[in-house]
């Protein structure tokens, strides 16, 4: 799962979560006028996405869409049927491209014959993942897992598993709606506003409507999860974490604490606030964690117990790797750490000062 994952770090209380129990697969619970919670199935780490229906005159607009797959199609089904009462689809906002998110939304579309609705930097980055569906891996990712300090083993698994992503969606619409950072949208009787963000991806779109106090949060802010912020092989320089922290900062400014968080992941909660502090506070700590460490040099497979207590396997290595990288490539922008490459192609990360 490229979310992230539930770690002990992760979760550090102080929230409110105002519902005991969430919605059932195929059902729906109405958690604010026209505002249908409802739930798909996962298959990795993280049981079930949360998707959203919004009232929209005679019928609906949804967020997000779950991941490809048969189980998913049904849950659809059911929740047309049920909890969306017959209705159509007017439209389909996805908060970003992950397959988890973005999986349903060619589909959807192209029943409802209704347009998909997506930042442009998403919309372009899905199109471009999908693209590499079923090419070989790229002497360019191979290079930079090595260098991460990768073994055989390891690489073969990468170039075993590279160009899966299309698997886990249906084919996009050739052309969308592109949605702009401050944006409003009038959703029925209800105005949002886009509030994008970056770091987990490109241009994440988060969704704030103040007259019902709710804001939808995709991956952007999740209670028990800390997202998964990457450096991946297509951009081996980026430094995701500094906008991750940069777009969890602004959100705090721009949106009140009062809201009901509807994240995608784990349950509805209350005190935004409280939760992006705790998420800054962790990336912070990590980053005082790992500059101590590599006061030795260490590869970036070398650090991941001052960033996990959980035991980082084989499933999860990527994802931990990707991470890792974030948090020394943010340390190196920041001065506090420089690399050398050795002969071998790996790289050894040592800090710069105490
Ligand atoms: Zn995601």
């Amino acid at each position: 799962m490229s979310d992230g994952f539930e770690d002990i770090w992760a979760d550090q209380g102080g929230l409110d979560y105002p519902f005991a129990e969430g919605p059932q697969i195929g059902g729906g619970l109405e958690i604010a006028p026209g505002v249908v919670w409802m739930r798909m199935p996962l298959g990795g780490s993280l049981a079930f996405i949360n998707v959203w229906g919004l009232r929209d005159g005679d019928a609906w607009t949804l967020v997000d869409t779950g991941m490809q797959g048969p189980a998913t199609t049904e849950a659809w089904r059911k929740a047309f049927a049920g909890p969306l009462q017959g209705l159509p689809v007017r439209r389909v906002i996805v908060t970003h491209m992950h397959p988890d998110h973005i999986g349903m939304a060619g589909w959807i579309t192209r029943k409802f014959r209704c347009k998909l609705w997506i930042t442009r930097l998403e919309y372009l980055m899905c199109r471009l993942l999908f693209a590499d569906t079923g090419r070989e891996a790229p002497e360019d990712g191979i290079e930079f897992y090595r260098a991460a300090g990768w073994g055989q083993d390891a690489i073969d698994n990468y170039m075993a598993r590279f160009g899966g992503f299309g698997r886990a969606l249906h084919t996009l619409p050739d052309s969308y709606r592109r949605v702009v950072d401050g944006e409003t949208l009038r959703i029925g009787d209800y105005e949002w506003r886009v509030i994008t963000g970056a770091g987990h991806s490109p241009e994440h779109c988060c969704l704030y409507c103040p007259e019902l106090k709710l804001f939808i949060s995709g991956d952007q802010v999740l209670p028990r999860i800390t997202s998964n912020v990457s450096v991946f092989p297509t951009e081996p320089e980026g430094d995701p974490l500094d906008e991750w922290l940069t777009s969890l900062a602004r959100i705090r400014q721009v949106v009140p604490d009062d809201v009901l968080v509807l994240p995608a992941h784990n349950d509805p909660f209350h005190r935004l606030h409280t939760r992006i502090d705790q998420l800054i506070g962790y990336h912070e700590g990590a980053l005082k964690r790992l500059h101590r460490l590599i006061s030795e040099p260490k590869r970036a497979v070398d650090v991941f117990g001052v960033l996990f207590k959980r035991q980082i396997n084989e499933g999860v290595l990527s994802m931990a790797t990707g991470e890792s990288l974030a948090h020394l490539n943010c340390l190196m922008r920041r001065g506090d750490a420089v690399r050398t490459r050795d002969g071998a192609g790996v790289d050894w990360y040592r800090a710069t000062s105490a």
